[in-house]
């Protein structure tokens, strides 16, 4: 299945759904970062969040960025999208581990760890990008971003997300949004709440080849979802250059290139997003210096 964002409406136009699989561009993060099992289902879920959130952008210059700190052995968590969900991240540490938790599964909670923050930031053209903050609840990162959004939005949400990791790599990948309208009514919104509960998770749907449209369906007891938008396919890609980095050690300023050209010699910079390596030589880096001096 190709990876895709489906936005449904559910009981006559009053819940809304938006339903994502993200299971190729996860285990491409798996791959260019070189991730544990763990550290793959924690940037999972958080590229799968950033997809979501970043399909709600309106124009083609908004970016999103999402950063997750907590005091967990991942260290910290940041993740980039367009409003194509073209997503990246990048991890502190990349091949955390931990036992299984209680319930016999990555323990994702554990390696974000349940004290810090996320961080949304929504730079959408304004003078001043949007910034929205909360803190960590459980470090599933689902929980958290229900929160986010109750806090900081002002918004009734409910969040999953979910990959499955084997040994082979990333199983599935994905996770839906759902939020009601202000018209839904208390019986709608509970009929919701227990279809979320006994659809189960996410990523056992995906697991079992559920088209997102049945998952749709499952997770709001509606069988007569209407279909928006299935124009989004989100993936993993990031647009560096070696120009872009020239660039970045402009902004070094004059005093700190030439100790770079006078110590070193030369410069290796890796994309952390990634991980392609860019090589600067002495003449690149004199001439970088004296564009500075322009
Ligand atoms: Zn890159």
């Amino acid at each position: 299945m190709k990876d895709q964002i489906i936005k449904f409406l559910a009981y006559n136009g009053k819940i809304s759904v938006a339903c994502c699989s993200t299971t190729n561009l996860v285990e491409e993060a798996r791959k260019l970062h070189d991730l544990s099992p763990l550290a793959t289902a924690a940037m999972g879920r958080v590229l799968t969040i950033t997809a979501l959130i970043g399909a709600e952008m309106k124009n083609k210059t908004d970016k999103l960025t999402i950063q997750i700190k907590g005091n967990g052995p991942i260290g910290k968590i940041v993740a980039v999208s367009d409003k194509f969900s073209h997503v990246k991240a990048c991890i502190t540490n990349p091949h955390a581990d931990l036992p299984l938790n209680e319930f016999g599964k990555l323990d994702v909670g554990g390696a974000i760890g349940n004290q810090g923050f996320i961080n949304v930031i929504k730079d959408i053209g304004l003078k001043e990008p949007y910034i929205g903050i909360s803190p960590l609840t459980s470090g599933e990162i689902a929980e958290d971003f229900a929160n986010y959004f109750q806090t900081s939005e002002q918004k009734q949400t409910a969040v999953a997300l979910g990959v499955l990791v084997d040994k082979d790599g990333v199983r599935s990948s994905g996770g839906y949004i759902i939020s009601p309208m202000p018209d839904a009514t208390d019986e709608e919104i509970s009929k919701v709440e227990k279809a979320i509960f006994e659809a189960g998770a996410i990523s056992k749907m995906l697991d079992n080849n559920l088209s997102l449209e049945e998952i749709a369906k499952k997770v709001t007891g509606d069988e007569n979802v209407q279909i928006i938008d299935t124009s989004i396919e989100p993936e993993y890609e990031c647009k560096c250059s070696k120009e872009k980095f020239a660039d970045g050690l402009m902004t070094l300023g004059n005093e700190q290139l030439t100790e770079l050209i006078e110590e070193d010699g030369k410069a290796e910079i890796q994309c952390q997003f990634c991980n392609k390596r860019y090589n600067f030589s002495k003449e690149e880096l004199e001439e970088i210096l004296i564009r500075t001096e322009k």
